[in-house]
Parts: structure tokens; C-alpha cells; sequence
């Protein structure tokens, strides 16, 4: 629509010049024409020169606020497009986010779910270790290696809680 309006100026401003042009032609060799002489001359040129600069300044003047408009548009729309652009891919990624986020509260973390791996127990977040005994009554710390009384519940050295 607003585009339309930019082309019309276009239009516009290439009929009104070709009407102006013509106007002062006619005007001019009507004076022409009155006067009757060859110095009639003078005022048909300088009638037709107004005209021609009639034709110019208005073919300058809606042109340029024509394009002014069409490029005004232009750039509406570059914008529109990007802003639907940013859009679609926010809807695409709140999908994903969510599957994101079910995947994080299905974890371990939050189920308490038990996972071992050789010495090593994770209960959830917490991380257990299985102390070697290396002699009686001492264990060592299967995390750091730091050897200690078998009663303790977290080794002295690196604080991780023993199976018991
Ligand atoms: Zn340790």
C-alpha cells in the first residue's frame, strides 16, 4: 500500500512534468501567436523554459520523496522479515529447551539413581568410595590413595564418603 504510494509519486511526477512541458508550449505559442511578430519569439522561449524548469523541479521533488518512500518501505520490510525470522527460531528453540530441561530433571541427580563404577558409587550427586583394606584395621582411600583407620566414615585426606 505504502509501496503503491512511492510508485504513484513516480507516476505522478512523470505526468505532471510531460503536462507542464506541454502547458508552456502552448502557452508560449499563444503568446507567440498574439503578438504576431517574429519577437514573439522571446516570450515562447521564456514560457517554454519556465516550463522545462517546471518539469525538472517537479520530477526532482516527487522522485525524490518517491523514493524516499519506496526505500522507506524497503527497509519496513527488511525489518518485518528479520523480526519473523527471530521469531521462528525462538519457537524452534523453546522445543528443544524443554526437552533439554526434561532430560536435566530426569538425571541422575534428581532421581537419586545409583550408578558404580569399579571402587567409585555415585548416590545421585553423591560421590562414595569403596576403601581398600591394605592391612588390618587400615583401608585406603580408592579416590586419593591415602591410607587411614577403617572406621572412618569420609577419608581424612580428600573428604570422599566410604561404602560401608
Ligand atoms: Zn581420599
Amino acid at each position: 500500500m505504502y509501496k503503491q504510494t512511492g510508485e504513484d509519486l513516480f507516476t505522478l511526477a512523470n505526468v505532471l512534468s510531460v503536462v507542464s512541458v506541454i502547458l508552456s508550449l502552448v502557452i508560449g505559442i499563444g503568446t507567440w501567436v498574439l503578438i504576431g511578430d517574429i519577437m514573439g519569439v522571446i516570450p515562447f522561449i521564456v514560457i517554454a523554459a519556465i516550463g522545462c524548469f517546471a518539469a525538472w523541479a517537479i520530477n526532482a521533488i516527487l522522485s525524490g520523496f518517491g523514493a524516499l518512500v519506496v526505500t522507506n518501505i524497503e527497509m519496513l520490510d527488511v525489518a518485518k522479515e528479520t523480526l519473523k525470522a527471530l521469531n521462528a527460531q525462538k519457537t524452534e528453540i523453546a522445543p528443544v529447551q524443554a526437552a533439554t530441561n526434561a532430560q536435566e530433571s530426569g538425571s541422575a541427580e534428581q532421581t537419586g539413581e545409583v550408578q558404580e563404577t569399579g571402587d567409585l558409587r555415585y548416590e545421585g550427586a553423591n560421590l562414595q568410595a569403596r576403601p581398600k583394606t591394605v592391612s588390618d584395621g587400615m583401608v585406603a582411600c580408592s579416590m586419593c590413595g591415602a591410607q587411614q583407620k577403617e572406621n572412618r566414615a569420609v577419608c581424612f585426606k580428600c573428604g570422599v564418603t566410604f561404602i560401608k
